[in-house]
């Protein structure tokens, strides 16, 4: 076989056995599941992975999710309304009862605000489906930034199973942020599709477009992080922002917390402290980019004093609806 004909089969059986790497041990009869563990822990979902069974579960107090093989848990079962009675006094109940409140306009619904306890924000970066591939000079503004005074950098990356699908080499790499100790993520479910069609009236576009089907667009997503590695979080982030009072009823029936923003800088909206930054990720939004990093340069001597801050959204949201505020 002549040289490069070998050479191209040494890819393809690299790629091959990448691949099969990945898409090992799929995951199966992935369900929504409530139900407590402990004092605090809020169950939310089961699954079966490689012959062994797992839940992903919420700590209620700190908001952070974590998956356990279900012999690590004794869980006791119950609906989502009887565990948020049981929890009534976590953030996590107080906060999913805050975006209820926060659900009758057509933007924005959910937590678009945190609790800082002094001068920063927290950054959440979208990854609608794109062509282009990941800025990648959005983290290496922030570990520049941050690499002197505190690691990793806490972001939350809103992440569509589209984006998913055509970009795993940009997963991969912020992946490996995160196990460098670079970036510590909090990973948002933005839907699977997100569907968006310029020509029609926002009630009728986006998650509102009708005959989509939410339940594939929120635990299709969730399957396809899972698959690629990430955990979702309690976390959900409308796209284009867009929902009405039953879209939101729906979203938290699935145990998630819907996030919109305060300073969605492309938009010139202004970064204040505790402000839920939005910027995109996905190479379709060059101005909120140049303008994040803007922000960061203007900051730059605050942040070397340690006086204003990045502010992990799991963190920020928590001491927002904590009823003992630091
Ligand atoms: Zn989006």
């Amino acid at each position: 076989m002549p040289l490069h004909l070998k050479n191209l089969s040494v890819l393809f059986a690299i790629a091959i056995l990448f691949h099969l790497k990945v898409s090992a041990q799929p995951i199966s009869k992935y369900r929504v599941c409530f139900g407590t563990a402990g004092d605090n822990l809020l169950v939310m979902r089961s699954f079966e992975r490689g012959g062994q069974s797992y839940y992903l579960a919420a700590d209620a107090a700190t908001l952070t999710t974590r998956l356990y093989t279900a012999a690590q848990l004794t869980v006791t079962q119950s609906t989502l309304s009887q565990t948020l009675a049981k929890l009534h006094n976590s953030a996590y109940s107080r906060a999913i009862a805050a975006a209820l409140q926060q659900s009758y306009s057509l933007q924005d619904a959910g937590v678009s605000h945190g609790f800082a306890k002094e001068k920063g924000i927290s950054l959440t970066i979208d990854l609608c489906p794109s062509h282009k591939p990941l800025d990648r000079v959005i983290f290496a503004s922030l570990i520049n930034s941050f690499k002197k005074v505190k690691m990793p950098v806490p972001v939350a990356m809103s992440v569509t199973g589209r984006f998913m699908l055509t970009h795993g080499d940009d997963i991969e790499w912020l992946k490996s942020l995160q196990k460098a100790g670079d970036l510590d993520i909090t990973w948002i479910n933005h839907t699977y599709n997100h569907h968006f069609n310029p020509g029609i009236p926002l009630k009728e576009n986006f998650l509102l477009e009708p005959g989509t089907d939410v339940n594939f667009e929120i635990l299709g997503t969730e399957t396809a992080m899972l698959q690629h590695g990430l955990t979702p979080s309690v976390f959900f982030r409308f796209p284009g922002l867009v929902s009405d009072h039953s879209l939101v009823d729906k979203v938290t029936a699935y145990g998630l917390i819907p996030v919109g923003t305060d300073a969605w800088l492309a938009k010139g909206q202004n970064a204040a402290t505790g402000s839920i930054v939005l910027i995109h990720g996905n190479g379709n939004e060059p101005v909120g980019v140049k303008d994040f990093i803007k922000l960061l340069s203007a900051q730059a001597p605050e942040i070397m004093n340690k006086q204003w801050l990045l502010y992990d959204l799991s963190e920020t949201v928590e001491d927002e609806f904590s009823l003992n505020q630091k």
